[in-house]
Order: C-alpha cells, then structure tokens, then sequence
C-alpha cells in the first residue's frame, strides 16, 4: 500500500472504513506513518528511507492509539525507496483515550441497540476507555451498565447509538437539525441557557395560569371568586432572555432566539376571566411584540451576518416548523431571505439581468424580497459602498410595501452620485414616470445641488430621502468626481422648479440658485452689464429654453452663451424668476432680490419682462415694499436702495 516514501510526508497505510461490515473492533480506522530524518556516519544527510516508523490510530471522538515500530537499521540507498519495509522490531506505545469499542485491551462485542445491559464483556474498560454516548472517561458515565440504559455497548456503526449520542451532544440544538461538526463552544452555551430558560420559562407560565386573585390588585367583586390572568412577568422573561441572546455571538443568538420562539409560541390566553388593560398583560399582543423582535433580529441576521447558506437554511427550516397559531400565520414566511448567492439575486446585482424575473426550467422567479429585507440590504449595499449594485437591485426587486420601496428608490441619484456618476443621477432624478425629483423637499434640492457644486457629500447609510438632509455627516470628496459646469447645474435646478411645487414655491430655493449665478465661481464684483441688444434678444432666447412641460430637458443654445456666458445664466434664471413671480405670491421676496447685489442691469430687466403684467408687477411691488417696512433684519443700504428703486418702479408702474 505504501509506495512512495518522500521526506516528512504522512502516508495513509490503511483505512479500513469502506471495507469492514464486521466489528472487531480491534482494528484502528486509520493508520498514518510519520517519516523521521536520521543521521549516518557523522554526515548530516537526509535519508529518506524510515528508521522508525511512528504508527497512529485515529478514530471518531479523536482517541488515539500510538505503536512504535523500528525499522531495519542498515543504510539504505535511495533505491530502497521502492522495496516494501521490513520490521524488525515493534512495541506497544503508551494507550492514549478510545472509544470503549476501540479499546486495545478489553474486545468488544457490537450489536445494534442493546440497551438492557452489557453484551459479552462490554461493561469492561480500561482507564483510557471513552463513552461514546457522553463523550468522557466511561468511568465517569453514570449510565455505563445501568440496566435499560447502558451506554456500555454503544458505537459508531449503528444509527441508533449515533442518533443517541447526537441526541446526548446536541441537547436542545438537535431540533435544529445541526450536526456535532457544526457544533463550537458558542452553541454549547446557547444550548444551556436554553435548557434554563425552558424550566424558567415553565415555572413563570404556571404560574400565570394560575392567576392572580383580584384582590391583589387591590380590585373585588362581591360574592364571585375571580381571577387576573396577567402574562407580563412572563413577557418580561422572555424579553430579558432575548437581550441575552442579543449580546452572543451570532450563530448562538440566533439559535437562542428561535429556540425560545419555540416556547413563547406555544402559549394561549385563558379565556372567560379578567385580563389586565396593561400591555403586556395579554398573551396574544404580548407574543405578537415578541415575535416581531425576533424576525426583525433574525431578518437582519439573515442579511449581515456571514452565514453559511446550508445554516441560514436550517434556521429557515426551524422557523417554518414552529406551531403557529392562525393569528400569526401571517409571519410564517418571515425567514424566507434569499441567500447572497441566490442565482436570481446575484445576476441582478451583476447587472446580467435588469428585469428580475428568471425562468429555469419552465418555472418564473420573481425578485420580490420582504421590505424589511430591501432595506437592510440597502443598507449593507451602501456599508460595502457597492453603489452601483444597490442601484441594479433597487431598480427591479419588487416589495410588500410599495410607499416605503418608492422611498428608497428615490434614493437611487444619491446612491449614483455617491458612484461619482452626476451624469446618471441626473438623469435617474427626472426619467421615469414618477421622477424622484417631483417629490423634491427644498432641503433636498439644496442637498443635491451642493454635491453637484462641491462634488463632496456626506458619507451616510440611509433609507430614504428625507434622511439625507438632516445629517451632521462631515461632507467628503466623491471619488472620481468633479463639480458639475455651472449651466449643468443652472439646468438641473430649473428642470427641477418646473416638475416640483414644492421647490418652484419655496423663495429659499430661488435665493440658493440666483445666488449661484449672481456670484458666479464666489466673485463678490458685479458681472459687467451686457449690450442693450443682447439684453433685448435674451428675453426671446429665455422664453424658448424654460422647459415647457415638467419632463422636458433643458437646450441652451450654444450662441446665448458665447459672447456673455456668465450675463446669459443670470438672465436665464432671472427669467424663470419672472414667470415664477407671474405665478403667485413669493414671499419672503427680499432675500430674492437682495442677491442681484450689484447686477442691477439685470434687477431692471427683472421689472421690464414682469411688465407684461401690470396688475401683477403693482402687487408684487406693493408685497415687497410691505416686507421691507416689517423688515429690520435686512441692512439700512439694501433697504435703501430697495427703496429707491421699488419707489420709482412703483410710480412708473403706476403711471402706466
Ligand atoms: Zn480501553
Ligand atoms: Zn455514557
């Protein structure tokens, strides 16, 4: 069986696993052979024939044998490699711990499930002799010939004293369907304080059942003997047990979790007596509440946690076989997670599918996931910064709750921005039927447009829009990202005012973007008044750029922007200002007007495109010249000049 010997390798000289139907029991299972280096003649050489032979016996519950064995002594040329080994001369080593059927002192005699006492001489053992039921010395079995019981005549080739011992290992975990090698010190723990949470758990629900009498709670009902049947200690316990399983290592908190699920589940609400208003008192609500801590810990343990998929499947299959009762069938499915490698969610993530449906063999898989589990895996997505992944699954994966999904997939510019992509998330903001940017909040709009000036954000997990604005995350460099052109920006605000109410109403939103394109790059001069034609012309080539209907792009032609880039932009938005005051009341309007700061050629064309309206320009002056007699906040020059120039514009339009 050995043929080749190479220096320091372990050669396998038998295993005898597959072969043997009958037990002796006398032969080891495996046998390994360790190869030393010897010295010859004074010279250090490696030689690699053996000189001893160090031969182990292995078995299951790692007890091993050690025999020694001395190898002919003479030299042995490297041709010798080849020959078969002679032995010369063997010992017995010192026994070291065995299954009581490996033993090497005491034959054993196997039969499948003889439980009722010792077979032949079984009961015998040597002081390295193991119960393979229990796992230590057979002397400290308590079982070992006890009649009925005895452990005595166990091993490993029968289902039953297997079945026995995982049983003896697993404790309260072999519900779980775990086997020994999935076993660690974590889970053993688990397994004991389950075993004493199950007998505490017992003590404080009879003695709920029992009840209370009212009179302990300081109530009576004359000549009737009644009962409180209050469950909140016992929601309490459960509670304190799940903060203990909070505190494991995962595996453990898991199993703990579902464990005691297992019992609380069980538990039913005495009818026909009283119950306590409090709301804990109620078995049903109280179980309710439990149970929904556990899924949303399981949940998010089925997402985060480095599981092996043949695990989580095994939790999945626990869950699935508790007894629920019909109030809760409902929460049945509630563990159903698909694993990260599931082939349909992989391929979606890969961006190999943008549907999310899947056929395999005739069968249709559809990406549809708890909105729980999108939203930790959004969460997870964005720890990993895999933004363009979470994009891909937001954009397919179909959920239960359609209000929340729409609320995460609004965050689909952000997480593209956070790619360092502007020119996607600009276009994610406005395509689709409900585009994201429609449900814009002012602070959103200043959010966004920040990151397109800075290219910066701020580094946040989050799971929906709103939380995007009121964060005090340091803002950082988006890598691979540079600040949008100010047209870009320009466009993407006005796009914005025109699909969003919110955002097209708010004065603040228009004092952010003038103020952009009043101070263009932070310059604090005043932009050079542009030609009278120019300042003519603009007004048509305005007109024509503001988007029409809510969807459309905005073109600025190439020509507007030649000769008076930074004049162009300002009347731009100075336009849409115009048709913006045309529309309604905008107030606080000084805050508006105070950042054409010196650019007061284009204040005056402000006033000639709102002349259109008459009626509409009086009101808006009267408005502003309200505001600026309530105002004291504003600066004695501002108000000054304002009232200056509001003077005359009012006399003139009045005049009209
Ligand atoms: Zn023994
Ligand atoms: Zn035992």
């Amino acid at each position: 069986m050995c043929t080749k010997v190479d220096n320091e390798e372990i050669i396998i000289l038998s295993d005898d696993d597959d072969d043997e139907d009958d037990i002796t029991c006398s032969e080891p299972s495996v046998l390994i052979v360790e190869v030393e280096d010897v010295k010859k003649n004074g010279t250090s050489c490696v030689c690699f024939a053996p000189t001893c032979l160090y031969v182990w016996v292995d078995d299951v519950i790692n007890s091993h044998q050690l025999l020694f064995l001395s190898v002919s002594d003479c030299p042995l040329t490297s041709s010798a490699l080849d020959e078969d080994l002679v032995v010369t001369f063997s010992r017995r080593a010192e026994v070291l711990p065995h299954a009581r059927y490996d033993c090497p002192i005491h034959p054993f005699t196997a039969t499948d499930d003889e439980t009722i006492g010792p077979v032949a001489g079984n009961q015998l053992i040597c002081d390295q002799c193991f119960c393979y039921i229990c796992d230590k010395l057979a002397s400290t079995c308590v079982m070992w010939f006890h009649r009925g019981v005895c452990h005595c005549n166990s091993h490993k080739r029968s289902m039953f004293w297997n079945n026995l011992r995982n049983g003896a290992l697993l404790g309260e975990l072999q519900s779980f369907n775990l086997t020994l090698s999935e076993m660690d010190a974590h889970l053993r723990l688990a397994e004991t304080m389950l075993q004493r949470f199950k007998q505490e758990l017992a003590a404080r629900f009879s003695s709920f059942m029992e009840g209370k009498n009212l009179e302990e709670y300081g109530l009576s009902l004359p000549n009737q003997q009644a009962f409180i049947y209050d469950y909140t200690p016992v929601y309490e316990l459960v509670s304190s047990f799940l903060d203990e399983a909070d505190k494991q290592d995962g595996r453990a908190a898991a199993i703990m979790r579902l464990g005691a699920t297992d019992y609380f589940i069980r538990h039913i609400q005495l009818s026909g007596n009283f119950i306590l208003k409090s709301p804990m008192a109620n078995v049903a609500d109280a179980k309710v509440v439990l149970l929904q801590r556990v899924i949303s810990s399981m949940q998010r343990q089925m997402v985060t946690a480095d599981f092996t998929t043949e695990f989580s499947f095994k939790l999945q299959d626990f869950y699935k076989k508790l007894l629920f009762p019909s109030e809760l069938k409902s929460l049945r499915n509630s563990l159903c997670v698909r694993p990260w490698d599931d082939v349909l969610l992989v391929s979606v993530l890969k961006g190999q599918n943008v549907s999310g449906v899947r056929k395999d063999k005739g069968k249709k898989d559809i990406l549809t996931e708890q909105i729980s589990i999108v939203l930790l895996r959004t969460e997870v997505l964005q720890q990993q910064r895999r933004y363009r992944e979470l994009c891909r699954y937001l954009r397919v994966v179909l959920a239960d709750d359609s209000n929340l999904l729409q609320q995460v997939r609004d965050l689909i510019p952000f997480f593209l921005c956070m790619e360092g992509d502007f020119t996607s998330a600009l276009h994610s903001l406005f395509t689709s039927v409900s585009a994201p940017a429609s449900r814009f909040t002012p602070p959103l709009f200043h959010f966004y447009l920040s990151i397109f000036e800075t290219a910066t954000a701020p580094k946040l997990v989050v799971s929906q829009p709103a939380q995007l604005c009121y964060s005090n995350a340091a803002w950082e460099p988006i890598k691979g990202a540079v600040p949008l052109p100010r047209d870009v920006q320009v466009k993407f605000a006005l796009r914005v005012q025109r699909c969003c109410s919110a955002v097209f109403t708010d004065s603040q939103c228009w004092t952010t973007l003038l103020t952009v394109v009043n101070a263009p790059r932070g310059s604090l001069t005043a932009i050079p008044a542009p030609s009278p034609q120019f300042l003519h012309e603009a007004k048509n080539v305005v007109n024509s750029i503001l988007p029409k209907e809510p969807s459309s792009n905005i073109q600025i032609p190439r020509f507007f922007q030649e000769v008076y880039p930074d004049q162009a932009l300002l009347l731009l938005v100075t336009g849409a200002l115009g048709l913006r005051i045309l529309n309604s009341a905008l107030s606080p309007a000084l805050p508006v007007l105070n950042t054409f700061k010196e650019n007061v050629w284009a204040l005056e064309w402000l006033w000639d495109s709102l002349s259109s309206s008459a009626e509409r320009l009086s009101s808006f002056l009267q408005e502003v010249t309200q505001e600026l007699e309530n105002t004291t906040g504003s600066p004695e020059a501002v108000r000054l000049y304002f009232s200056q120039v509001l003077r005359c514009q009012l006399a003139d339009s009045l005049s009209h």
